[in-house]
């Protein structure tokens, strides 16, 4: 792992990092750094992140009342593993929300 000059967002992170032990700078860095090693694709479907999520997650239903008003505010979310606090990758808000309703992840 080197380090690029410190300029203003030149910087890297060392991935996966702790979500629960990150501020929003952080996370938001680590978020934006798996969206281009993902190439824009979404970790958990595959499909484009600037695009709805595959078919078989839009025909899931989300009980809203489960997640935080705030949960689809942003359109990509860091996914992250709830036991360990450590990110997995850039993921839609709505794959992010059926990991967590469906798998418990
Ligand atoms: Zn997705």
């Amino acid at each position: 792992m080197t380090f690029s000059k410190p300029l203003k967002g030149s910087w890297k992170l060392k991935l996966p990092i702790n979500y629960e032990k990150s501020d929003w700078r952080k996370r938001k860095q680590a978020r934006e750094q798996y969206c281009k090693e993902q190439g824009w694709l979404c970790y958990h479907c595959g499909e484009s992140l600037f695009d709805d999520p595959s078919k078989e997650v839009m025909k899931k239903v989300i009980n809203v009342k489960l997640f935080p008003p705030s949960m689809f505010d942003h359109p990509i979310h860091l996914h992250h593993n709830h036991r360990t606090g450590m990110t997995i990758g850039a993921v839609h808000a709505k794959c992010n929300a059926v990991l967590w309703q469906y798998y418990g992840k």
